[in-house]
């Protein structure tokens, strides 16, 4: 059975520069005020791990170890995500991953199994 999901992340696209920014913002982080007002879009939760890491030394509040996550979404946006470390063996470079908004007002992450 194919689970199509609605769940979607707020984000901002500029109209100048074409360029996604998660999280949404008003100004460009490229452009400046010169380029207007941000488009606010959302982009789907599904990506790619454009790289990973499993820390041992997290930033502190953390405790080690953390997976951490680049993933690629809907309009090129990148958005650093936590993962569960138990996830790590699971988690690979272009790995199909959802990206969820957490109540601690992170980005998490989880494998999607094909
Ligand atoms: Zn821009």
């Amino acid at each position: 059975m194919h689970v199509v999901s609605k769940m979607s992340i707020s984000a901002s696209k500029c109209k100048s520069c074409d360029r996604t920014v998660i999280p949404p913002r008003t100004i460009c982080p490229y452009c400046g005020p010169k380029a207007g007002d941000m488009s606010q879009i959302t982009v789907g939760e599904e990506g790619t791990v454009l790289s990973y890491t499993l820390s041992q030394m997290p930033p502190e509040g953390f405790d080690p170890p953390i997976l951490l996550a680049l993933v690629q979404l809907q309009h090129n946006a990148v958005v650093l995500c936590l993962g569960n470390p138990e996830d790590s063996s699971r988690i690979q470079i272009d790995k199909r991953v959802k990206v969820l908004s957490g109540d601690d007002g992170r980005f998490h992450f989880s494998p999607v199994e094909i």
